[in-house]
């Protein structure tokens, strides 16, 4: 446990929401989702104007259109969310080499390893803290960020949970147990839904609640290494170290074995039992794979290794099996076999995947044999007669099989030969209708044109 709250966490607020709004000038104080365009697509960020209604992320994207179909909803501009991400990356490198990027929008930052010297008095934090987002507003054109700085990973992250949405907390040292105790016990990772609910039937609803409650009737319910873990966090001690590069770059299953292997549907039992492993290791990791890779060792030890590339991530058990399996029959294994191995990568997280799984339909033609991982569902596309809508100002959503293979996605940026730089407002039915604004200029008029007029392309 550090002495000394030397722990930062930052969190972007409504993260490519608000990249979207600050390109789309017409969609500011409007509510706008990221995501779940496609039938089975999910919600990637709801603006906070669309969480208002209740929408969220993970939500499905018909519920998300239940609840709040006034919303523009766009399927994403990855490019530009990952510009914005490097920019406040390098922000925070420029404090501390020490920086944990957890995802494209949220980081740790090691104060304790700072290139400057940082006074992590209460004061000191808060003139750092306005000074970083200030930087992180200026080098991306104006997004915020909010805010935490504890002890530790896990109480910086609470903190900036408080300080949501464009703000701070800081927890000074000592003050950790007291800021916890009245929490739900839910605020502790690796409480989720089903660790909540078995914690609640042995009366375990708060964080006070766990610390009190003996280690033994823990770990009857939850066994004891996850028990021990969350007895400890209850009590604020968690001495993980803030570390670059954490991520897990792949996964993988192999098997040895104390003879040689020769019969192939013996074989592919193996593979088919690998697969679901590691499937189930991607699912429990909310990741999605985009590479699946079999590693074959022969007798004498010749490794072989096969692996091919998804047009869209999966976690699907069949899926990885039946890849697998494909690549196990490229191998030539007459000389028996010693180890099989299953293996993923190419990991993306299940909520940046749903902006991926929305384009590239060229992607897809290239690898037809395993094209049906993309969703084979339509997409949705907006309606593109403007003055059909109610409120010219947002598209309004109708159901479209023509707009994604047609290349126009909702939100994608365009230019037009004419009227210069905009984006996509809808598209469907031989036609796409472009809002001409960018970040610079003012809210901008909407104009539809054939959905192959010459003058007008993605950018
Ligand atoms: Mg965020």
């Amino acid at each position: 446990m550090r002495s000394q709250p030397s722990v930062l966490h930052l969190d972007l607020d409504a993260f490519f929401a608000s990249v979207e709004q600050r390109d789309k000038p017409s969609l500011r104080g409007k509510p706008v989702i990221v995501g779940g365009v496609g039938a089975r697509g999910v919600v990637s960020t709801a603006s906070y104007e669309a969480r208002v209604f209740g929408v969220h992320s993970a939500m499905p994207g018909h519920e998300a259109r239940r609840r709040c179909p006034h919303a523009a909803f766009l399927s994403g501009r990855f490019d530009a969310y990952r510009v914005a991400s490097r920019q406040v990356m390098t922000v925070l490198r420029d404090l501390s080499p020490l920086v944990e990027p957890l995802s494209l929008d949220e980081a740790f930052v090691d104060l304790a390893a700072a290139r400057r010297p940082v006074d992590l008095s209460v004061p000191g934090l808060e003139r750092l803290i306005g000074e970083l987002k200030a930087e992180v507003a200026a080098v991306t054109g104006g997004l915020t960020a909010s805010i935490g700085v504890g002890s530790s990973k896990f109480i910086a992250k609470v903190a900036t949970e408080l300080g949501k949405p464009d703000g701070h907390h800081i927890v000074p040292a000592g003050g950790e147990v007291a800021l916890l105790s009245p929490m739900s016990a839910r605020v502790i990772p690796g409480v989720g839904p089903v660790t909540g609910e078995k914690l609640r039937r042995i009366g375990v609803e708060t964080v006070a609640d766990l610390q009190r409650i003996a280690l033994d009737d823990l770990v009857q319910v939850i066994g004891r290494a996850h028990g021990t873990g969350l007895k400890a966090l209850a009590f604020a001690e968690d001495d993980r170290a803030v570390e670059p590069e954490r991520e897990a770059k792949s996964i993988s299953v192999e098997d040895t074995f104390d003879r040689d292997l020769v019969d192939l549907a013996e074989l592919a039992t193996i593979v088919d039992r690998d697969a679901h492993q590691v499937a189930a290791r991607l699912t429990a990791a909310r990741l999605l794979a985009r590479t699946v890779t079999i590693k074959i060792r022969l007798h004498g030890f010749v490794t072989h290794t096969r692996s091919r590339t998804l047009t869209g991530g999966t976690d699907r058990a069949a899926l990885i099996s039946r890849i697998a399996t494909d690549l196990l029959g490229e191998v030539d294994l007459t000389p028996g076999v010693r180890l099989v191995g299953v293996g993923v990568a190419g990991l993306t997280d299940v909520l940046q995947e749903d902006l991926f799984s929305t384009d590239d339909p060229e992607a897809v033609a290239a690898e037809p044999e395993v094209a049906d991982d993309v969703p084979a569902d339509g997409p949705v596309a907006v309606d593109p007669d403007p003055a059909a809508g109610a409120d010219a100002d947002r598209p309004a959503v109708t159901e479209h099989r023509a707009a994604r293979s047609a290349g126009w996605p909702p939100g994608a940026d365009v230019e037009h030969d004419v009227h210069g730089r905009g984006w996509v407002w809808g598209a469907g039915r031989g036609r796409v209708t472009v809002r001409f604004e960018t970040a610079d200029t003012p809210p901008g008029p909407v104009r539809t044109f054939a959905d192959d007029d010459p003058a007008l392309r993605r950018v």
